[in-house]
């Protein structure tokens, strides 16, 4: 592959843009990741839960399911190979009605079916006994579910993909792609120094932006690219001590896991996300809303103290559906469905897709026949 500038080059310094070039760079290809800001990792990336998903609630077949389960497996196994803190503390999926008790049912079986080790479900009683204030009728406990530092994570990447001879390049925003006749792309990369380079491969994984990415690949097909929607989710922080040791997470809404609590890794308490589908990429965070998180967190922890909760941050969801449609898959798309060779196109990479990346870099390898 001698006649290219790089083997392939990655659009995006995220957590899935690095996993997946540390995937092709243990392949021994050389990797340049192309990332906008001005560092890595400062996108959906650095707004999230940082929590490392047991895989429970996606549905049969899907690559969600599949690339969450084998993403965590990969992902402990790399924290502990990079000295990476994380802490695999379990998580309590409540129930806090008794109407809610047949959803824990529904929900042990799907992570069953998708192979998630050590589920149990639990009694009021013995939830009682791991976490006293917490109130619910019965729980699901996932004990393979963590919270982890998400940005060593993504250093660690880094440092891979550099020491098998690649870069990532910070300030240099991806401008457009042409494929070349026979193989490979031409690819134009703006900030101070704009510049064209040649790549045999060209992954996009740019999260927020995947559609105007895609858009400025000549000849992708405009219809398919899926529309994007924007699903904001607002945490808030406990003053005071954090209450449980577990991850708490009521049932899962229509669209997200919903609202729920972890203690991160520096022992503070954190609410959320809510979700809400907004126009614009706006990170503030009403204090009014304190009032609604009080309300849903006391169906769980009725001993939530009044004025204990402040504002903290918001992250957005890169969705590809709105807030009354069904919510589609991860979209991971090779040759087979866009038709240019070489390329693979990410869409849509929400929840779990922290979780999933070393997976979803797997699979990218895949796509592009490397396995
Ligand atoms: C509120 C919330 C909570 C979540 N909680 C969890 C969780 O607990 N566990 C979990 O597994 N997942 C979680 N997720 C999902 C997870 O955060 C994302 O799936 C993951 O971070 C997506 O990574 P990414 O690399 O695709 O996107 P990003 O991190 O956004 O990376 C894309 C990068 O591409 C860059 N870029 C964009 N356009 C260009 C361009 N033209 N040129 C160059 N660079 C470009 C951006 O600057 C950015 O750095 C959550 C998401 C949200 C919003």
């Amino acid at each position: 592959m001698a006649e290219f500038d790089f083997d392939a080059v990655v659009v995006g310094a995220g957590a899935v843009g690095l996993a997946s070039g540390y995937a092709l760079s243990r392949r021994g290809l050389t990797v340049a990741v192309l990332e906008q800001e001005t560092a890595i990792g400062q996108g959906v990336s650095s707004r999230n839960s940082e929590v490392i998903h047991g895989g429970l609630y996606y549905p049969t077949g899907s690559l969600k399911a599949r690339l969450c389960v084998e993403g965590r497996r990969r992902l402990y196994a790399f924290l502990d190979k990079h000295h990476v803190a994380y802490d695999r503390c379990g998580k309590l999926v409540v129930a806090t009605a008794p109407e809610e008790v047949e959803r824990l049912d529904a929900i042990l079986e799907q992570a069953r079916t998708n192979e998630v080790e050590g589920m149990e479900k639990l009694s009021k009683a013995q939830v009682a006994e791991l976490e006293p204030e917490l109130r619910c009728e019965a729980a699901l406990l996932s004990p393979q579910s963590g919270v982890f530092d998400s940005h060593g994570y993504m250093l660690a990447l880094q440092g891979e993909i550099e020491a098998a001879g690649g870069a990532v390049v910070v300030a240099t925003p991806f401008e457009g792609a042409t494929p070349i006749e026979g193989g490979g792309f031409q690819v134009r990369s703006g900030g101070a120094e704009p510049a064209t380079l040649t790549t045999r491969y060209l992954v996009t994984a740019p999260g927020l932006s995947a559609q105007g990415v895609a858009g400025h690949i000549e000849g992708f097909p405009a219809d398919l690219i899926p529309a994007g929607h924007y699903g904001k989710g607002r945490y808030f922080r406990l003053q005071g001590k954090a209450p449980f040791a577990h991850l708490v997470y009521p049932p899962p809404i229509h669209g997200a896991l919903g609202t729920h609590y972890r203690r991160d890794l520096g022992g503070q308490a954190v609410f959320g996300p809510d979700l809400i589908f907004v126009d614009a990429l706006d990170y503030s965070v009403d204090p009014a809303a304190a009032d609604l998180f009080a309300a849903y967190i006391r169906k769980f922890w009725p001993g939530l103290p009044d004025g204990a909760l402040s504002p903290d941050y918001a992250g957005i969801r890169p969705k590809l559906h709105g807030p009354d449609e069904p919510q589609p898959d991860f979209r991971i798309d090779g040759a087979e469905r866009h038709g240019i060779g070489g390329l693979v196109a990410l869409f849509g990479i929400e929840s779990p897709g922290l979780t999933s990346s070393l997976a979803i870099g797997e699979e990218v390898a895949a796509k592009l026949g490397l396995d």
